[in-house]
């Protein structure tokens, strides 16, 4: 299964990704964390990527093009795969349709999370992330047990830096701004599938597993082939 997972800024694309990761088997590639990844390691990439993404602003297609290539090109991804924040302008896009391409692999959809946009600020500011195993949590609608420590491993929970007001109203203006595009992108070609994100995370796990089952059917029938 190829998916590409589309909405704003905590409208749960991370959330749905692992889970569905987990699912299908398939890897979850989301370009944020292999950015803060090459930050994190103080490489020259994440060096160059490291304004952009303070300021909530996109990082250079051609930075980001590049590691998609080379994370496309890992053999865990050969089955199939997820990706999570990717693409986030046409011109990504369209150069995801030409890669995909050239691999005979297309895509199979892209699901779109809608949600109120007045629901992702408390999303975005309440967010706190597990650096361990991936898992979010909220502090409005989704503390964990014990104060700042994750459910599952007991890790220190982190806040991202660029998850502060002025740089979320950034992030939420490039969305409009250049992301939109992309779902209309799909749109025309006639792979867009829209997914209600609001509710429970379980429930809205349920509603992208029911749109995803005649593609897990398609898959499954090819493996066996
Ligand atoms: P995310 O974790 O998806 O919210 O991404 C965090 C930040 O990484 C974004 O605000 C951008 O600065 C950068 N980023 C992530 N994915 C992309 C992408 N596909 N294209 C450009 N910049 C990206």
């Amino acid at each position: 299964m190829r998916i590409v997972l589309l909405g704003a800024p905590g409208s749960g694309k991370g959330t749905q990704a692992k889970r569905l990761s987990e699912r299908y088997d398939i890897p979850q590639i989301a370009t944020g964390d292999l950015l803060r990844e090459a930050l994190a390691s103080g490489s020259e990439l994440g060096r160059r990527a490291r304004e952009a993404m303070d300021a909530g602003r996109l990082v250079s297609d051609e930075i980001v093009l590049g590691i998609i290539r080379e994370r496309l090109a890992r053999d865990d991804a050969a089955n199939g795969f997820i990706l999570d924040g990717f693409p986030r302008n046409t011109a990504q896009a369209e150069a995801l349709d030409k890669m995909l391409g050239k691999l005979d692999q297309p895509l199979d959809t892209a699901l779109l999370l809608e949600i109120d946009p007045d629901a992702l600020i408390q999303r975005l500011t309440g967010r706190l992330s597990c650096p361990e195993c991936g898992r979010v949590y909220n502090i409005y609608t989704r503390p964990p047990k014990l104060d700042n420590q994750c459910d599952h491993d007991g890790t220190e929970l982190v806040h991202r830096s660029d998850d502060n007001e002025s740089t979320i109203e950034n992030r939420l203006r490039v969305f409009e701004s250049h992301t939109r595009p992309v779902i209309d992108h799909y749109k025309a070609n006639e792979r867009l599938i829209t997914v209600d994100a609001e509710g429970e995370i379980d429930e809205i796990t349920k509603r992208l597993r029911e749109v995803l089952k005649p593609f897990a059917k398609a898959s499954g029938k090819r493996k066996k082939g």
